[in-house]
């Protein structure tokens, strides 16, 4: 896996983001020549390329790296995460549209089913309708777009509503995802306003599952340990950092029958709360 961040600056400025924004922000943006020596050494059998940051469309060189990562790897699988807000002006997706990329896909991320718990956790005005947009213009241009929806004690109890809202306004995305955050960044700094135990966090997404299962929508769940959920959720789970360092095995793991399976925890989260949600299943 080659995951890239093309810059470190953003135009949302999350509270749940898992870098601290005020310290990356003053980062500077990696040069045009380390990037692409990054993407010359893909290997195209056993590698993908993450396109992210920061937010990877305000890099001024955007579109030259993509094409010079499609040229240097005509088939490599291209993951592009964005908060999807440059996508609201039309010409900017159809820009991307003509480079026909293929075996492209676009992860976006939606926190709210409206304006208040959106840019509440966005902390920016105008991101929510900008966002919404984006992924709509995305759709409208036919790129394979995924949902995610990263998951916080502000937005938790809405899971049913944002799958409710999102089945409806975005029937052509290519699935929706649940995200169980680490606990890194601005989302350890703002923990006590963030925090939420993963066990509380199931029944909502349980009910959220079943309105995108009636819909149709392909739903995974990203970083949610197999035995805090119920049995018809289990195969939807995955775990997809390639910082493996970062998750950890509890002593319940030990003797665990779903140990192989499970995506295991976030090691930030037992450090905040423990390990008293997670049993054996023998
Ligand atoms: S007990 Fe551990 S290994 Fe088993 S499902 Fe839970 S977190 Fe995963």
């Amino acid at each position: 896996m080659t995951d890239y961040p093309l810059t470190f600056k953003c135009n949302n400025n999350c509270i749940t983001c898992i870098s601290k924004t005020s310290e990356i922000s003053k980062i500077s943006d990696p040069r045009i020549q380390d990037i692409k020596n990054a993407i010359e050494k893909i290997n195209p059998r056993t590698d993908y390329l993450g396109l992210g940051g920061g937010e990877p469309t305000l890099r001024k060189e955007f579109f030259e790296i993509l094409k010079y990562a499609r040229k240097t790897n005509p088939n490599i699988y291209i993951f592009l995460t964005t908060n999807g807000r440059i996508f609201s002006y039309k010409e900017f997706a159809k820009k991307l549209s003509k480079l026909s990329l293929k075996n492209f896909r676009v992860g976006v991320a939606l926190y709210g089913h409206n304006e208040k718990i959106h840019e509440r956790i966005t902390r920016c005005r105008g991101s929510f309708g900008q966002t919404v947009k984006g992924i709509k213009n995305l759709i409208e241009f036919g790129f394979h777009v995924e949902i995610r929806v990263i998951i916080s004690r502000l937005n938790y109890k809405s899971l049913p509503h944002i799958a409710k809202f999102a089945a409806e306004k975005f029937p052509g995305m290519e699935r929706f995802v649940f995200v169980n955050m680490k606990y890194t960044g601005n989302a350890l700094k703002n923990r006590k306003k963030v925090l939420v135990k993963i066990s509380k966090v199931v029944p909502l997404t349980e009910r959220a599952v079943k309105i995108l299962k009636e819909n149709n929508v392909n739903t995974k769940l990203y970083h949610f340990p197999l035995c805090i959920l119920p049995e018809n959720l289990r195969n939807m789970a995955k775990g997809v950092t390639k910082e493996a360092g970062e998750l950890t095995f509890v002593k319940v793991c030990e003797k665990c029958r779903l140990r192989e399976d499970c995506p295991r925890i976030w090691k930030s989260y037992v450090k905040l709360v423990g390990d008293k949600e997670f049993g054996f299943v023998g």
